[in-house]
């Protein structure tokens, strides 16, 4: 029995010991899960409120650190001392920049309110704003209300220093963002701004951030456009770089090519004219992507129409090429045809100058010599002598020893008589075998002591014909221009001299 009981006893305690574990596990579970909560509660609420006030983020940074890994009593219980004496100091420490830069506001203020008197009370306030910098916005808008007010009959009302008309303001800032551009990529804030700003019925609690968030926005848009407008004077520059360096090219191709000048000049005012328009779309430019597609717009027009221009002057040029090249071809053709025709008149000439038997000028040379000997003879007075030559019984020698034999006669006296003669002095062969002579600067007397001495040349040279000499001897008549003689006139006489010549017994010479 006794085992029994000793037996059931401790079983009894056993299972009661059992169950108290199980419970105080429970429980102590039970009291983890509601830490862990607690934890993680006051986490959330850390995150919650850090960014509300910088003195009291440092808190709640650390309470948030020091519950990651479970709850440190003491530490926590020193936190939590500091953190409600950096509470019990809140309402005491002034709001830092709580109003931002507002020259932005002035600007618009300024152009809106122009009387002189706004105007002076607003730069004033401008400056103040500067340097001061006021602690917070409604402390601000009430200073630009009494600025704005200060033309209009308001000193009655009194009490404006102490509060802020929202409505006014509200009114003035939507206008702003209305009138300034606003760059898509501050679209959906100006959005919000504009949608909270037109709300109604606010009070100046719940409008000093939403005027803090119009005048950031505000703010971001000014910088944002100066960046923008930086971006768009380099992108000028260089465009008015490309135009010139364009312009220059386009000079240089067009002066190759007179012809094309009005051509140039068109593409000139052309070209002038886009840049012009550049230079337009430039200055009123406020927004870089916009221009930039104008200006390539406007480039890809010069460019066409200086590959037009281009295309233009090639035809051109070809053209002219071509009738360069005709034109070339031409004086060539026409100085070969020249030179051709040169040497056949020059032939002509001979031919019709010269007697080609004995190789002398003929009669129509000596027509021509006469009328320059005549001419000269008129002007300068100088003598001039004529000498007519006729081979004394030429028929005989053709009779007794052949044609060819009378040729070969003519031809050795031709030759004596050049042999023998001054350079100056002109023979020709008249016809027959009759020969002429023109004497410049010879007179008379002279002629015929020349003529005797050819005629005695002659003599003695003697033909011979087939082995048998013959004697051959000419006779001539001499005489000299005289005034109011005519070529027809003196050239009588020389033949009746000769004729005188034949009559006294030929191989003579007689003057007249
Ligand atoms: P004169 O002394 O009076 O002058 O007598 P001539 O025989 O010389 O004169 P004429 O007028 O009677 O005869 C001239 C001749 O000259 C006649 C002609 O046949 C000859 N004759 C003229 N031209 C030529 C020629 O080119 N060659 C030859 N072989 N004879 C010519
Ligand atoms: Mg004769
Ligand atoms: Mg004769």
């Amino acid at each position: 029995m006794s085992f029994f009981n000793k037996t059931v006893i401790p079983d009894q305690w056993k299972e009661k010991y059992l169950d108290l574990l199980d419970e105080q596990e429970q429980s102590g579970k039970s009291y983890k899960e509601k830490e862990d909560l607690l934890c993680k509660t006051i986490i959330r609420l850390t995150i919650a409120t850090t960014g509300l006030d910088a003195h009291l983020d440092p808190h709640l940074l650390s309470i948030r650190d020091q519950l990651k890994n479970g709850i440190n009593s003491q530490a926590l219980k020193d936190e939590l001392e500091r953190f409600t004496t950096s509470v019990a100091q809140i309402k005491h420490t002034p709001p830092q920049n709580r109003v931002a830069d507002p020259s932005l506001l002035f600007d618009f203020l300024l152009r809106h309110y122009t009387s002189p008197k706004q105007q002076l009370s607003l730069n004033q306030l401008k400056k103040k704003a500067d340097t001061v910098k006021f602690e917070t916005t409604s402390q601000l808008f009430t200073a630009i209300y009494e600025a704005i007010d200060s033309d209009a009959d308001l000193s009655s009302t009194g009490g404006i220093a102490s509060h802020i008309n929202i409505e006014t303001v509200s009114k003035q800032l939507l206008a702003l963002l209305e009138g300034i551009e606003i760059p898509s990529l501050f679209d959906k804030q100006a959005q919000v701004a504009k949608q909270l700003l037109a709300a109604p019925g606010q009070t100046t609690i719940d409008f000093e951030p939403i005027l803090d968030k119009s005048f950031k926005l505000l703010l971001k848009i000014k910088q944002h456009n100066q960046t923008e407008q930086q971006d768009i004077d380099k992108f000028l520059s260089h465009i008015t770089e490309q135009l010139a360096a364009l312009d220059i090219s386009v000079m240089g191709a067009s002066s190759a090519v007179q012809e094309s000048a009005e051509n140039r000049s068109k593409l000139d005012q052309s070209v002038s004219e886009q840049m012009e328009k550049l230079q337009l779309s430039s200055t009123n430019a406020t927004k870089l992507e916009p221009l930039k597609e104008i200006i390539t717009s406007r480039l890809a027009n010069i460019a066409k129409e200086i590959q037009q221009h281009g295309q233009k002057e090639a035809v051109q040029r070809k053209k002219n090429q071509q009738q360069l090249d005709d034109l070339v071809n031409k004086i060539k053709d026409m100085e070969s045809e020249s030179c051709e025709l040169k040497s056949k008149l020059k032939i002509a000439n001979n031919q019709a100058l010269r007697d080609p038997l004995t190789g002398l000028p003929n009669r129509n040379a000596y027509n021509e010599r006469m009328e320059t000997e005549l001419a000269r003879w008129k002007r300068y007075h100088s003598p001039l002598s004529i000498i007519v030559w006729d081979i004394d019984h030429f028929k005989n020698i053709n009779d007794n020893y052949g044609h060819k034999a009378g040729d070969k006669v003519l031809l050795l006296i031709a030759k004596q008589l050049s042999d023998h003669s001054r350079a100056t002095d002109f023979i020709s062969r008249f016809g027959g075998e009759e020969f002429t002579m023109l004497l410049p600067n010879t007179d008379k007397k002279s002629a015929l002591v020349l003529a005797n001495q050819l005629r005695q040349t002659i003599e003695k040279t003697g033909f011979n014909a087939s082995g048998t000499s013959v004697a051959i001897t000419i006779s001539c008549g001499v005489t000299e221009f005289i005034a109011n003689d005519t070529e027809e006139t003196a050239f009588e006489r020389a033949d009746q001299a000769l004729y005188q010549a034949k009559e006294q017994g030929r191989n003579q010479c007689c003057v007249l």
